[in-house]
């Protein structure tokens, strides 16, 4: 079939025949469950058999029970290319670049660093949100390996730097680096989530420092032009990525992007195609289904549908990755399901079961007195608010915030949105969609706005 009609055609015509997998059934949610078929899953069914070096990440903080990744050293390896391209794209190959991110089980950190070493351009600094030191330290095992590989690697004589706890609250340390390699070398380059990109502008702007010169790169959670506009005002560039740890880059950032987030998307290790599916109702988004093409990746997948949706197109930008041959841009890439935020993802069905059982069990009310809403500050943080209804007798908001986040588990989530103090309650009550429903997680209208290629099933 990949012979006569190529590998889109042949994933789309499998779709059609049901060969694919669903969010829910590749998180072994639920079985896979075909005709009169029943396939029951263990969770890591989907794992690699053939990987031969690897160690463990856990996916960024997804609630209940977190995805495990064995990421391979071959894999880093090739990931690393596309590290190497988009850095030429871009024209920061060589900079001086620092990356503020975690240290395992957080494998993002430790990643970048390797990938580093492998293009001959090894971070100068690793500042860690969440570290070998402090109250919030990394679990001993994990402090173990993660000073084992720099060990190793200095021992090998690549100077890789030990892990610098710093948290979100103190921004101002990144922007302070940042600030002295301007002045020494006139540019660098930071890797960090949007969110925490913004963090380290806000402080940069704080302290009076312009950031010409600067890059920031990252993936994580959606760049929205609020974030992008504060980073960019400070003279800095941004490069977005679109990356999960499972399949490892899915797009890198457009030198010539019409947006924010214009991504190439990376064809030579993936495939992708996309099929409509519902969403929390009466919506209707096309969910993206990825097949991974390399023998290196964590993860075996055929048709497997992300929790994403977005915007495929073909056009000619005249950036250098075009030139490499990723032809295929990605855009608008939004989670139908996870909530986003400094990183860290909330799992939808999570949340229905925060929303549904935990708070009225405590609280009072019904579901329908609760709701997320997805929404963003004036400084362009992602907010998680709790909309509560005001019928509900609540004396202490802080309790509801701190019940909410018990019931979310996974303490690298927890820790995060607890520095970020990214979730709020609001006493309103939750916003109906035009049918009447009240939806766990409501969007807020400035996102709809922006998601071009779905259809509203209410129409
Ligand atoms: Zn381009």
């Amino acid at each position: 079939m990949v012979r006569n009609g190529g590998v889109e055609r042949t994933l789309r015509t499998l779709r059609d025949a049901g060969v694919y997998v669903t969010y829910d059934e590749y998180r072994a949610r639920a079985p896979i469950v075909r005709a009169s078929g029943v396939i029951p899953l263990r969770p890591r069914a989907f794992d690699n058999p053939f990987l031969s070096h690897y160690y463990k990440a856990k996916s960024s903080g997804t609630t209940g029970r977190p995805v495990v990744v064995n990421i391979d050293l071959h894999h880093l390896a090739d990931q690393a290319t596309y590290d190497l391209l988009t850095r030429h794209a871009h024209g920061v190959v060589g900079v001086p670049e620092a990356l503020w991110r975690g240290t395992l089980p957080d494998g993002s950190g430790i990643g970048t660093i390797l990938r580093g070493a492998r293009i001959g351009n090894v971070p100068r600094k690793w500042f860690s949100p969440i570290g070998a030191t402090g109250d919030r330290r990394a679990a001993f095992k994990h402090r173990f390996v993660t000073q084992f590989v720099v060990l190793m690697g200095r021992v090998c004589g690549v100077p890789i730097p030990w892990p610098e706890t710093v948290p979100l609250d103190r921004a101002a340390v990144v922007a302070q680096w940042v600030a002295g390699m301007l002045k020494a070398h006139g540019s660098c380059l930071v890797r960090a989530h949007v969110s925490m990109a913004l963090r380290i502008c806000l402080a940069a702007r704080q302290a009076g420092f312009n950031l010409t010169g600067a890059t920031f790169l990252g993936g994580g959670e959606p760049p929205t032009p609020g974030k992008v506009l504060q980073i960019i005002e400070t003279g800095a560039r941004w490069i977005p990525w679109y990356v999960f740890s499972e399949v490892g880059r899915v797009g890198m950032g457009c030198a010539r992007p019409v947006d924010g987030n214009d991504l190439h998307f990376r064809k030579d290790g993936l495939a992708l195609i996309q099929y409509p599916r519902p969403v929390l109702g009466s919506r209707i988004v096309n969910a993206f289904y990825f097949t991974t093409l390399l023998p290196t990746a964590p993860k075996v997948l055929l048709n497997v549908e992300s929790d994403d949706y977005g915007v495929i197109e073909q056009r000619s930008c005249g950036c250098l990755l075009e030139q490499y041959g990723f032809t295929d841009h990605l855009r608008q890439v939004r989670s139908f399901r996870k909530l986003t935020g400094e990183g860290v993802t909330l799992v939808g069905s999570d949340m229905e079961r925060i929303l549904d059982e935990v708070l009225p069990a405590r609280f009072g009310g019904s579901p329908l007195d609760y709701q997320f809403l997805e929404e963003e500050d004036a400084d362009g943080f992602t907010r998680l608010t709790l909309a509560v209804s005001p019928k509900v007798q609540i004396a202490d908001e802080a309790a509801v915030v701190e019940v909410v986040l018990r019931a979310l588990g996974g303490d690298n989530v927890r820790s995060l949105l607890e520095q970020a103090k990214t979730l709020r309650v609001k006493r309103m009550e939750p916003i109906s969609s035009s049918r009447g429903k009240i939806l766990p997680l409501h969007l807020l209208s400035r996102f709809e706005a922006s998601d071009k290629d779905t259809t509203d099933g209410d129409a």
